[in-house]
């Protein structure tokens, strides 16, 4: 309570000596208000930034709120992030692991997935990648879905419609995250060569049908790759997820709960040569290039792209919108008025991507 006091007193002389709010363009002025408000009630802290001039600042909703919507979602485009603080819960075991399916049974999973992302009264317990791997050797497909359902509770209702369809492996068990996480990893070992494109859609089985299909086509020239790994995989993007980001201070994402039931594509391709760098590269471009002219003739187009799925040529800060990326780089002009993390930084999406 005394802290409370001294905090609102420090705050008053702040304000009468200070007619502008602390700036990071200003360091003394910051200084000084920084030195108060270190004498405020315990709060969540946002992220430490260092900013191209050198000086580092702690961004919260308050304190800086231009750069806090534009740190979500801005990638590293204004600063090098030193140390964040993030609410948690406590998670015990869970109910996780893969399911295999023959690939017979591929018009039954579009159809399952688009009733489990769309359901009204989604289970947010629930999670889900649907995933079709490739076989060169005998040109066909198998699906393995990775299902986890955050209770201490085994085949649960939810997941009914991916459960019962015919087996060919199964790992489903009560475990921890560790060991669930381990599991994951080992379907993409290290040292090869890796693709990630990523697209966006609206929720429809017909859509991913649609995807199937013509990765079916685009596939058949990458058979001859020595050692070429290749898998879509569908992850549900629900309304109750876009729904959440504006009561949690809003982001630069460009996803409201406006856009629908949506699904993330992910195409990973590995292989062991840079030989066929240029072939890969042309034939993921012919599936996301299709995709996205069917999509938009058929109402499923959506311009967002998960940045940490992107390609290197694609442009995921332009699917946030017209609107975000000008406000983005208005943000970038204010804290970095000489551009270091758009001209001198290498690696990453820029803004004007
Ligand atoms: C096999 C595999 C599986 C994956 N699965 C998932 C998944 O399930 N879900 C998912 O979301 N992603 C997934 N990813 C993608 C991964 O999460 C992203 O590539 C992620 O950005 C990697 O972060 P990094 O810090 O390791 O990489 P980096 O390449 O080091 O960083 C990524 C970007 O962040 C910037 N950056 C790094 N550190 C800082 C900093 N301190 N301050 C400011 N900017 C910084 C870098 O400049 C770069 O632009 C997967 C990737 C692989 C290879």
């Amino acid at each position: 309570m005394i802290e409370e006091r001294m905090y609102n007193v420090a705050a008053l002389v702040i304000s009468l000596v200070y007619l502008e709010p602390p700036s990071p363009l200003h360091p003394t002025r910051y200084a000084v208000s920084k030195c108060f408000s270190r004498l405020a009630p315990r709060a969540w802290r946002g992220p430490d930034i260092v900013l191209a001039s050198g000086l580092t600042i702690n961004v919260t909703q308050t304190s800086f709120p231009d750069l806090w919507v534009a740190l979500k979602g801005g990638s590293n485009n204004f600063g090098v992030v030193t140390a964040f603080e993030s609410t948690a819960f406590p998670q015990g075991k869970f109910w996780g692991g893969f399911i295999g399916n023959p690939g017979s049974t591929k018009d039954a999973q579009f159809k399952a997935f688009e009733e489990f992302t769309g359901n009204p009264n989604y289970d947010p317990y629930a999670a889900l990648i649907n995933s079709y791997i490739f076989t060169p050797a005998t040109n066909s497909w198998s699906i393995a879905n990775n299902l986890e359902y955050t209770k201490n509770q085994s085949y649960p209702p939810y997941f009914q419609n991916f459960t019962s369809l015919p087996q060919i492996f199964n790992t489903m068990r009560i475990s921890n995250l560790t060991d669930f996480t381990l599991e994951l990893s080992a379907s993409n070992p290290d040292g090869r060569r890796q693709l990630f494109v990523t697209g966006t859609y609206s929720n429809s089985a017909k859509m991913m049908s649609e995807i199937f299909n013509i990765a079916n086509s685009t596939v058949q020239a990458l058979i001859p790759v020595p050692g070429i790994s290749y898998s879509l995989s569908f992850q549900p993007e629900p309304t109750i997820i876009t729904s959440k980001a504006a009561s949690r201070g809003g982001n630069s994402l460009g996803l409201t709960a406006a856009d629908g039931n949506l699904f993330n594509l992910l195409l990973t391709v590995s292989w062991d040569s840079s030989a066929y760098d240029a072939l890969i590269d042309t034939q993921a471009k012919a599936l996301f290039d299709q995709a996205e002219t069917y999509a938009k003739a058929n109402g499923f187009y959506n311009e967002y792209l998960y940045l940490n799925y992107a390609a290197p040529w694609q442009k995921p800060i332009a699917g946030y919108g017209a609107a975000n990326v000008a406000n983005l780089m208005a943000v970038s002009r204010k804290y970095d008025p000489l551009q270091v993390f758009q001209k001198q930084v290498p690696g990453g999406f820029k803004l004007d991507q």
